[in-house]
């Protein structure tokens, strides 16, 4: 598989920066340059800009039914070439192969339903207080989005802020993430070999604060989607709301995975292990303060352990390997740095806590226990393969600890009583919870945070509704 030089898209043409600036990317499984991407600069964003604006024109006028259909070629598109999309993905972003195919298919899925919610856009009639009067409530696309995606789901970041845009009538201009910018590239590829029209949808990449700074004070903006860090969210939505723009937040987490002394252990461990894991541990809603009731402490520790033993870590394009790097060389200093100040203050490492060899950015999966509620990791999102697990006493102990921290995006409780269940729902401060399984996600339902994890949801009715404006219509007949 041969990786492209990634282009921007401006006003329906592919195409390298106007300055002729490119950077750099790189596998993380080798370290070694695989791409490069085009760098936009100021005058590349005035042109998405001006695209944009026109693209929405045209975009508005088009019906929810033909921008499905539309929307469902685009969708058949992902699917056929969801092998070599997959691969581009894996090169770039590390995760093993099988799971980029799942993205990219579940990408296309995502998709579909954004089409067929994009027909149900409902307006209402409310009854009026005089006779010949109708009181409309209509919904408008917002106008033109800028949305910022990071590299953890190359893919499906992308997907869920450009499908609402488009099935809404919105146009869109996406900074896809410059560390993995293949497999972004290609799914707005799919939307263009579909059709859509000049300037609904831009892609961008270049130095993330410049584009940000460009974009989202300007009078085309009318949405700003973020998916990212706490501190990067914060500024961008200070920005927005200086502006007056809409936003939708999906920032960091750090969620409490809550075993209770009745729970089945071995689906516990088996399903919070595969959990903790899967990208690395480079997922905003990864399972990360494990909090075990007394009696089930021990044997999870050992279970949980084992299951983190036993898994493949290597290149994600070879056959077997359930782990892949993590994504760029600023996350391992990172995650070491945790984990020094954890040793520091007496944690125990039962597997792992170091990196694997010293070419592609592997760190192993890590089990620690008897890490103080003062340690970094347990304050600060670790964004890696760092699995803290902790013991608690009774269900108040534990409400307290999992509410402790500003964020709140998901949470994860395993228990077999149903009072325990419907008791912990209510309690955690969490947008998303999940119980004996885990259900996010879904194109379906709801996704998104509270507190400092963000406001705002890229699933669900919800999602549609976020790209939409409200307009009432009140209409005497003469
Ligand atoms: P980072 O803070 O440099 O970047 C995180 C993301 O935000 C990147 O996609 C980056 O392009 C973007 N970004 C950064 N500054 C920006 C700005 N001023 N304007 C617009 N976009 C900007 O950190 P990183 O090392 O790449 O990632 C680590 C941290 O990012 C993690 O600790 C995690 O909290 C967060 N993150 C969260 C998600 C998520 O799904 N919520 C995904 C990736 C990263």
């Amino acid at each position: 598989m041969a990786y492209p030089t990634v282009q921007l898209h401006i006003n329906g043409e592919w195409r390298a920066a106007r300055g002729g600036k490119s950077l750099p990317v790189i596998n993380p499984a080798t370290e070694e340059v695989i791409g490069e991407v085009a760098h936009a600069s100021t005058a590349d964003l005035d042109e998405a800009l001006d695209a944009a604006a026109r693209g929405f024109a045209t975009w508005k006028k088009v019906s929810a039914f033909d921008r499905s259909k539309l929307m469902r070629k685009a969708a058949d598109l992902l699917r056929s070439r969801a092998d070599m999309i997959a691969a581009l993905m894996t090169a770039e972003q590390g995760k093993p192969l099988g799971e980029a195919r799942m993205e990219v298919m579940a990408g296309a899925d995502v998709i579909d339903w954004f089409a067929e919610e994009a027909r149900r856009a409902y307006g209402r009639v409310i009854p009026a207080r005089a006779e010949g009067v109708y009181q409309l409530v209509i919904k408008e696309p917002i106008g033109p989005v800028a949305a910022f995606t990071p590299w953890n789901f190359p893919i499906n970041q992308v997907v869920r802020k450009l499908s609402a845009a488009v099935a809404t009538g919105c146009s869109i201009i996406v900074k896809a993430p410059e560390e993995t910018p293949a497999s972004p590239a290609e799914l707005v590829r799919c939307f263009v070999d579909a059709g859509l029209p000049a300037g609904v949808v831009g892609l961008v990449y270049g130095i993330p604060a410049e584009i940000s700074e460009y974009l989202i004070p300007h009078p085309v903006i009318r949405k700003v989607t973020f998916t990212g860090s706490t501190p990067v969210g914060k500024m961008l939505s200070a920005l927005a709301g200086k502006h007056m723009k809409r936003v939708t937040m999906e920032l960091g987490g750090h969620a409490p995975a809550i075993v209770f002394d009745d729970a089945d252990l071995d689906l516990a461990a088996r399903t919070l292990a595969g959990a903790k894991f899967r990208n690395a541990g480079q997922v905003c809603v990864s399972p990360t303060r494990f909090l075990v009731q007394e009696a089930m402490y021990a044997p999870f520790v050992e279970k949980f352990t084992a299951a983190a033993k036993a898994l493949k870590v290597g290149n994600g394009m070879e056959e077997g390997v359930q782990m892949g790097p993590l994504v760029h060389d600023r996350r391992i200093p990172w995650v070491e740095g945790l984990m020094a100040d954890a040793r520091q203050r007496g944690a125990e490492v039962h597997t792992g806590g170091e990196r694997i060899g010293n070419k592609g950015y592997f760190y192993a999966p890590t089990v620690l226990t008897g890490v103080t509620k003062e340690a970094r990791m347990m304050n600060e999102e670790p964004f890696g393969p760092l699995a803290m697990i902790s013991s608690f006493k009774d269900f108040d102990e534990v409400v307290e600890e999992a509410n402790r921290l500003p964020y709140g995006l998901a949470s994860y409780a395993f228990t077999r009583s149903a009072k325990t269940a419907n008791a912990i729902a209510s309690k955690v401060e969490s947008g998303m919870m999940t119980i004996n399984h885990l259900g996010l996600a879904l194109p379906e339902v709801p996704f998104g945070g509270m507190k400092d994890s963000g406001y705002g949801s890229e699933g669900g009715s919800e999602a549609i509704e976020a790209y939409l404006n409200t307009k009432f219509v009140s209409q005497a007949g003469l």
